[in-house]
């Protein structure tokens, strides 16, 4: 372990990507064997608890670092140029503890924001079905009040951290026939219990390691103190309340992952060597590796402005957008690329960059497909250029 939680937690920010860093370079040569295996990586994620990574962004009055957007998105990317899934494996803890800062009841702030930012809880969001995903205002799981609790039915489909995540934020239909939808949708804090059904793990192309699974709610007994924020209602608020942190994240990983890609080629393209001299002194691969240097550096920038205008408090829908968006090409392009550049061996199972080339496709559907962030960014474009 490079530095102990406490340590971390009295250190700047610049001095907490040190620190990172230090304990990535152990991390690395165990990252095929989990990847390769499917392995959850146990030891890893006691590690990362250790080292307070589960309490980057919770504010320090509950324990937290108390970390801002722009900070936690250079975190996100030191993960991601090392194993995607590690990034994976916070994120979904970090955005629970932000709708229950941003939304929460006094009391369910005092019950569970200390305890997330200890670990001693591990966040986890359900909000996709089977049949809607992006259209979350399809949704078909039920919550039907009973006396002074609800009764919920339905089933979840792709939730990461599912299995070895314990408190959930579950988007349900308090009312099926709200006109509009939006209006008949209410946010849960659940925990495990009887009903409560993990009904396996998703076998993936990519993000492995770390496990999506289905969930079904089978008269799961829910109380009405576990309403995020109190009140019915307000379900997809708080769903769609995250996602422009959660865009920044998906961006900055982005932005790991198409960097991991560069370096690995530009490494490679050093020591092969064709008819006399290495394959870096080819001008096809000095073009391809000028396209892949500058995908990462714009990427990058997108997601500090992005990070920069949630920092603070400005809208930002539209840069988050532009920068998923953008991040996520560039991981496909120059994962793409960096397999390219390594010829065969870039098809094999020796080299990282295989990995690189499964992992990436999962940015460009994650926290709105990018079909939807042009939809979004269009209307936005429209809109700001009315308002002159
Ligand atoms: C590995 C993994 C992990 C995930 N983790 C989670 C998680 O932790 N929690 C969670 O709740 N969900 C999670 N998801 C789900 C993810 O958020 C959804 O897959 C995503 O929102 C897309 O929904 P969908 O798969 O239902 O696709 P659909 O909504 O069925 O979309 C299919 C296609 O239609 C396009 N499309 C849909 N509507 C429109 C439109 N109006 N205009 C133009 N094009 C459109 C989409 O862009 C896409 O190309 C995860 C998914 C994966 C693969």
């Amino acid at each position: 372990m490079a530095v102990a939680h406490t340590e971390l937690s009295n250190i700047d920010n610049r001095q907490i990507l040190s620190a990172l860093d230090d304990w990535l370079n152990d991390i690395k040569p165990l990252v095929k064997h989990f990847d390769h295996n499917d392995e959850y990586p146990s030891e890893i994620v006691l590690q990362m608890k250790e080292l307070g990574l589960f309490c980057l962004m919770y504010p320090v009055e509950y324990g937290g670092m108390g970390m801002n957007a722009s900070s936690y998105a250079k975190v996100i990317t030191r993960l991601s140029e090392t194993w995607m899934s590690l990034a994976g494996i916070i994120n979904t803890h970090m955005m629970l503890g932000q709708l229950i800062l941003r939304f929460g009841t006094d009391e369910q702030k005092k019950q569970f924001l200390g305890r997330l930012a200890r670990a001693e809880l591990h966040g986890v969001l359900c909000l996709t079905e089977p049949d809607a995903g992006t259209d979350l205002q399809g949704i078909k799981t039920t919550a039907v009040s009973d006396g002074n609790d609800y009764i919920i039915n339905g089933s979840k489909m792709w939730i990461t951290n599912g299995l070895h995540g314990s408190l959930y934020a579950l988007l349900t239909k308090t009312n099926p026939r709200a006109n509009p939808a939006h209006k008949g949708m209410t946010m849960f804090l659940a925990e495990r219990g009887e009903g409560f059904n993990v009904d396996g793990k998703i076998s993936k192309l990519g993000y492995r390691g770390l496990e999506s699974v289905a969930l079904s709610f089978d008269d799961y007994r829910i109380s009405r103190d576990r309403i995020l924020g109190g009140e019915e209602g307000f379900g997809f608020k708080h769903a769609v309340g995250g996602l422009e942190l959660g865009r920044i994240n998906v961006a900055a990983r982005g932005v790991g992952l198409a960097k991991a890609a560069l370096d690995h080629a530009v490494d490679y393209s050093k020591i092969r060597t064709t008819f006399g001299k290495p394959i870096c002194e080819h001008q096809s691969i000095q073009i391809k590796l000028a396209d892949m240097a500058t995908r990462v550096e714009a990427a990058r920038l997108l997601v500090e402005q992005a990070a920069e205008k949630y920092d603070k408090g400005e809208r930002c829908d539209m840069e988050a957008g532009m920068a998923k968006l953008f991040a996520s090409e560039a991981a496909l392009e120059n994962s793409t690329e960096s397999m390219r550049v390594h010829g065969g061996y870039g098809y094999s199972k020796e080299y990282e960059v295989e990995r690189f080339f499964r992992d990436s496709p999962l940015l460009c559907i994650g926290e709105g497909t990018n079909e939807i962030q042009k939809i979004l960014i269009a209307k936005q474009t429209i809109e700001r250029s009315k308002l002159g």
